[in-house]
């Protein structure tokens, strides 16, 4: 019988101990029964169950994805040079290999280079009041109360801090942008508790009507203030390549290049996109997997723009921008299995190595956009997928 012929039970949990290997295996043989599969490798994990505790519920084991190595990727970051193997995980043919292209071009002339230009990480909660005035004078109220939201942040977080507080009005409500250094890690819990307390003490004091802790709610939405404000790491990537580089690996000119991204910015201007990038979702989701990032953050990651210009000697200037890469090496999924091994592989485990991933993001987002806008000007992009990334399931079966 399938199993949209009956009832499903729910699924089992343990009160005591929902981690352990029994709660763990009466989970699979519900599920076993459900699906009638074996679910072999869903439980095959190597990771023991009880790391998975406050990352994920019901859990029943780990999903695979392959795994493959971009590079080597080398580039001058702001903290020194840095030559890596890139982790990325990913189904999509064609795309490792674009980004290993992309790292031998950039690598060809001037070398990549890398900023951090800001690190904060916002959060917009609102106020309501009854007319405009009011919010108008509890504005005034909110922005002078920064030192007190700063004391309320010191007691719930030794890593955070809170950094500013704006406020902005629309008719009779306040938004509130309250921005935190958050260490290493993205910082969302931290900044979200802290948010909380803080409004609920800027309500008090204003009288508020209504507070809504994600008031303006920028989590996980391509959104404009990712795109001009900046929300986590925003850094930027530039490196000139060569002229004769160009055609010898890629079979193109600098002109090309910079005549179909002239075309693309029109198309994303009618697109009304904030990501202005080539195949930066690509890249971020690829590592982001790999390193055990939380993945709903690329719709803000991958944000930013790409410049391409002709430089003073013939050869082609590349730069990237990147707002807002919500990114840990401390916290979340970070810590664990495959994902702590990537992040080793990235020499950006653990504490005092966000900037440093941050900035190994951005050179790869660079090599990548490179190495797609080459593949598109030599229209090479359908061969290559052709050669690489077509399965052709059906015809093996
Ligand atoms: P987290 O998993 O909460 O880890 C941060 C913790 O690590 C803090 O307790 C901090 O200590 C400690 N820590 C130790 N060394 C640190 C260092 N060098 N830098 C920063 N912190 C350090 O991390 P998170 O980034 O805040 O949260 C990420 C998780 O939250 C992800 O799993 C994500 O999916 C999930 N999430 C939560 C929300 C939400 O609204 N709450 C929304 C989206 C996603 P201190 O406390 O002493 O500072």
């Amino acid at each position: 019988m399938t199993s949209e012929a009956r009832e499903l039970p729910r699924v089992p949990r343990d009160k005591d101990d929902d981690y352990g290997a029994e709660a763990v295996a009466a989970r699979l043989a519900v599920l076993r029964e459900a699906c009638g599969a074996e679910l072999t490798h869903v439980a095959a994990g190597s990771v023991p169950a009880a790391e998975a505790r406050g990352k994920v519920e019901n859990f029943v084991g780990h999903a695979q994805v392959p795994l493959g190595v971009a590079g080597p990727l080398e580039f001058e970051s702001d903290e020194g040079p840095v030559r890596v193997y890139v982790p990325m995980a990913t189904t999509e043919g064609a795309m490792v290999a674009s980004y290993s292209r992309g790292m031998r071009l950039a690598a060809s002339g001037s070398g990549i280079r890398t900023r951090v230009v800001r690190d904060g990480l916002s959060q917009h909660p609102m106020l309501v009041f009854a007319d405009a005035a009011s919010a108008c004078a509890a504005a005034r109220v909110c922005e002078a109360a920064l030192e007190d939201c700063r004391a309320i942040t010191k007691g719930i977080t030794t890593h955070g801090a809170l950094e500013s507080l704006a406020t902005e009005v629309i008719g009779r409500r306040v938004i509130l942008r309250l921005v935190f250094a958050t260490g290493d890690a993205i910082g969302i819990n931290m900044a979200s508790r802290a948010t909380d307390l803080c409004l609920r003490e800027l309500a008090r004091r204003t009288g508020a009507l209504e507070q809504h802790v994600h008031g303006q709610d920028v989590e996980k939405r391509a959104n404009a203030r990712a795109f001009v404000e900046g929300r986590g790491r925003s850094v930027v990537a530039d490196c000139v390549v060569p002229r004769e580089a160009l055609a010898g690996l890629a079979r193109t000119t600098p002109e090309a290049l910079v005549a179909i991204q002239r075309s693309y910015t029109t198309g994303f201007a009618q697109l009304g996109t904030q990501n202005w990038l080539v195949q930066a979702a690509n890249g971020l989701a690829g590592v982001l997997l790999a390193c055990g990032q939380d993945l709903a953050y690329l719709t803000e990651s991958a944000t930013g723009m790409l410049d391409l210009e002709l430089d003073a000697n013939g050869d082609l200037y590349v730069a990237v921008t990147l707002p807002s890469l919500l990114i840990g090496t401390v916290g979340g999924g970070s810590g664990q299995g495959t994902a702590r091994e990537c992040l080793e592989l990235l020499g950006c485990a653990g504490s005092g190595k966000v900037r440093r991933f941050a900035q190994i993001l951005a050179a790869t987002v660079l090599a990548g956009d490179l190495s797609l806008m080459a593949a598109f000007t030599a229209n090479e992009f359908t061969d290559a997928h052709e050669r690489l990334g077509r399965n052709r399931p059906e015809a093996r079966a």
